[in-house]
């Protein structure tokens, strides 16, 4: 494996080139492209073309590598399928909106939670990612967005508040975050110091690991708190989650809240809706029939907290349906009705590999 020169110290770098014969300065030079995202050191425009050449066959410059980029027939939203080091695959997704640039980024290869509905679990838990290949992530959307900006790209059609640079993190792709929970604060304080991200633009989702929602409340920092409920009873929720039978709903909302209320943030709640097919395969409504929607009203009512229902996304190894346009607004009438703030999420790039994870397994299918 090529040393990775965006995990090197400056005091290395500068080690790195001078036994190459170049002088200090290039150390600097070649950081800045680092710190931008340069894929490869042929951009390093400000090098000697011997160096580039020299360097490329030599170094890497990012701990993560982009196999495969799909754009959506939109064009705002970006998907990337990165290599690790090791060979590992993630998953990372640019989404560029009329508020900003958001990124979407992976915690872990692979993850072990084991929910019926996902992607990301179907192949296990393959490893936490570093503090840096969680970075890198964001590094490769702010390559891109150069990118359009360099080619006079149309950023976003109403985007006033769209200055093209990545603006928005969610910790929502392959992996838990509170399962590398130290990585990810170290992830996130980079972020917001070396990106200048402020906390309340970042947000983490979680399974609901009740440790780590309280790590997040020790460390202290406005971030956004999503919680990925999917039911609003314990037999249901184990019965999809199998993390339920280890931290229960009711800890997890005790948790959850005490992490959003400290500063006064509204706690995000991600209601993915889900039919199966009975025996005679017809779609039958699983978590999302008016008698849950009454169920998960009596369990938010006067809590600060927005719903985000989320048609579920097909994924082919799993025995799931989505639910009709009709019953999904009729989940989400009954939570109006009941003073629950809710919206239905829009998908974004759904033509670009369809449900989350399902990127880097189809490309595993493919390899195999
Ligand atoms: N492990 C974290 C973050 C990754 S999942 C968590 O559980 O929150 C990000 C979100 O996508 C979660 O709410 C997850 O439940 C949801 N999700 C997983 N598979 C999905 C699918 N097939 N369709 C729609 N949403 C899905």
């Amino acid at each position: 494996m090529k040393p990775v020169l965006f995990n090197f110290t400056d005091a290395q770098i500068t080690e790195f080139v001078t036994e190459l014969g170049q002088p200090k300065f290039r150390a600097r030079q070649i950081r800045d492209w680092l710190n931008r995202g340069a894929p490869d050191f042929s951009v390093m425009k400000n090098l000697p073309e011997s160096l580039r050449a020299q360097l490329n066959e030599i170094a890497q410059t990012l701990p993560v590598r982009v196999v495969k980029k799909l754009e959506s027939s939109d064009r705002q939203t970006t998907k990337f399928l990165l290599e690790l080091g090791d060979g590992e695959q993630i998953e990372c997704v640019l989404m560029r909106t009329s508020y900003g640039n958001s990124v979407c980024v992976s915690s872990q290869a692979g993850c072990a939670m084991g929910c019926k509905f996902c992607a990301s679990t179907l192949l296990g838990l393959k490893r936490n990612l570093t503090t840096n290949e969680i970075f890198a992530q964001i590094l490769v959307a702010q390559w891109e967005l150069r990118g359009d900006r360099e080619s006079d790209r149309h950023i976003h059609p109403n985007g006033d508040a769209n200055n093209g640079d990545v603006s928005h993190i969610v910790v929502m792709g392959t992996g838990e975050p509170l399962q590398n929970t130290e990585n990810v604060i170290g992830f996130i304080e980079r972020a917001n110091s070396d990106m200048g991200i402020g906390w309340r633009k970042i947000t983490v989702s979680t399974c609901g690991i009740v440790p780590g929602i309280k790590k997040l409340t020790e460390w202290g920092r406005p971030i956004n708190l999503a919680i990925s409920l999917h039911a609003p009873t314990d037999e249901l929720r184990s019965r999809i989650m199998p993390i339920n039978n280890k931290y229960p709903l009711s800890d997890v909302l005790h948790a959850a809240f005490e992490f959003s209320g400290l500063h006064n943030r509204q706690l995000m709640i991600e209601y993915i809706l889900l039919a199966v097919r009975n025996e005679n395969g017809e779609p039958e409504l699983l978590n999302c029939t008016p008698e849950y929607a009454e169920k998960l009203s009596d369990l938010l009512r006067g809590k600060n907290c927005m719903v985000n229902l989320i048609p579920w996304n097909t994924v082919d190894e799993r025995d799931f349906v989505s639910p009709s346009g009709n019953a999904v607004h009729r989940f989400q009438d009954i939570l109006i009705k009941n003073g629950i703030h809710t919206r239905i999420r829009r998908e974004r790039g759904n033509d670009i590999g369809s449900a989350c994870g399902q990127l880097r397994l189809n490309n595993k299918k493919v390899n195999k």
